[in-house]
């Protein structure tokens, strides 16, 4: 029997990784796109054929009720969230409503429309819950002290998902997945940011890189390595929450040395720190301990941060070259 999934962000850097994934499973898989955006539907490239889309408003909780009937979906994946972090200082009330409010309302459709026995779910949760680190490495039983409205949106979600699992019984988990990058990663972030503007210099458009604060740290994975821990957590034999990372610390400054060193240029000749990409609530030490994925799942990160940063600058030269994106033009 063919099974069927449900994703809320399909167009994400998540959604596309996840729906490869599943259609080379052999599952029918659906994404739920806000009516404006339909467009962002060529965000899947050659998957726009093999997904099924479904114009949806994620803030209406009876269409949601009326499509979970129509699609009986066995599992659902909610990654819908505006994935940059600090965008949410100026619309808290909005990040709530599409982050929790968007649980809240999908968890209430499965009950509801009496799917409680069938639909696995699955809930795209943060390392930025556990914001002000009170311990590290983090694990599941590390407390949550979120510090900006998107982390304090992503917890509320999480606990929302917790009390379904136990007082309804639903099969449902939430990954606490800590940053995963790829080429498909929008500039905003820092790894493509250093990623583009190395292509971009190689090519001779920029000579100048300007960053924040080099020696802030991440744990950085790769996404195509996390979207396979999602379903592994819905195919398990309970459902149980998992914090997903690599384990490893590294620093902004040893990212942009491995994107320079893929174009054989010296970081050094071209960054200069510009304080608008300080942050005065940057975090520290915040570091996984998958153990616990690894011991139920059997799941290891595959793919090291030099090896996701040669990808990437690699993808972005080619797209330069092909005219597929315009490069970064700056000239100090
Ligand atoms: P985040 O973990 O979701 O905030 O992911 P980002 O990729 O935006 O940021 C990762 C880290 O890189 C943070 O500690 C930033 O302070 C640091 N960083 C340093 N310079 C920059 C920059 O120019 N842009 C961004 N986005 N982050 C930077």
């Amino acid at each position: 029997m063919t099974k069927t999934a449900l994703i809320t962000g399909i167009t994400g850097q998540d959604g596309y990784y996840l729906s490869r994934l599943l259609l080379s499973k052999g599952y029918r898989v659906v994404g739920l796109i806000p009516p404006e955006r339909r467009s962002s539907m060529a965000k899947l490239d050659e998957l726009v054929e093999k997904v099924e889309f479904r114009a949806v408003d994620l803030t209406d909780a009876q269409i949601l009720r009326e499509v979970v009937a129509e699609l009986q979906p066995d599992e659902i994946y909610n990654l819908a969230a505006p994935s940059f972090v600090p965008h949410s200082w100026n619309d808290p009330l909005g990040t709530l409503d599409l982050i929790t409010g968007t649980a809240t309302r999908l968890l209430a459709a499965v009950r509801q429309v009496g799917l409680s026995d069938r639909t696995r779910f699955y809930q795209a949760s943060s390392s930025e819950m556990f914001g002000t680190v009170a311990e590290s490495p983090q694990d599941e039983n590390t407390p949550f002290r979120p510090k900006n409205p998107y982390a304090a949106a992503k917890l509320h979600a999480h606990w929302t998902m917790v009390h379904h699992r136990e007082r309804y019984n639903l099969f449902a988990c939430s990954g606490i997945l800590y940053n995963h990058e790829s080429p498909r990663r929008p500039p905003s972030f820092v790894t493509r940011k250093i990623t583009l503007t190395a292509a971009s210099i190689k090519l001779g458009y920029s000579n100048i890189l300007e960053m924040g604060n080099l020696d802030a740290k991440r744990d950085w994975g790769y996404a195509g390595d996390y979207v396979e821990v999602m379903w592994r957590m819905l195919q398990a034999d309970r459902p149980e929450d998992y914090v997903i990372g690599t384990g490893q610390l590294h620093s902004v400054r040893e990212l942009v040395a491995m994107a320079f060193n893929c174009v054989d240029l010296d970081w050094q000749n071209y960054v200069e720190i510009d304080p608008k990409f300080l942050r005065s609530d940057e975090h520290f030490q915040l570091v996984a301990n998958p153990t616990k994925a690894r011991d139920n799942l059997q799941w290891q990160f595959q793919t090291d941060l030099s090896a996701i940063i040669e990808q990437m600058v690699s993808k972005d030269l080619q797209r330069i070259q092909l005219g597929q994106i315009e490069p970064i033009k700056t000239r100090g």
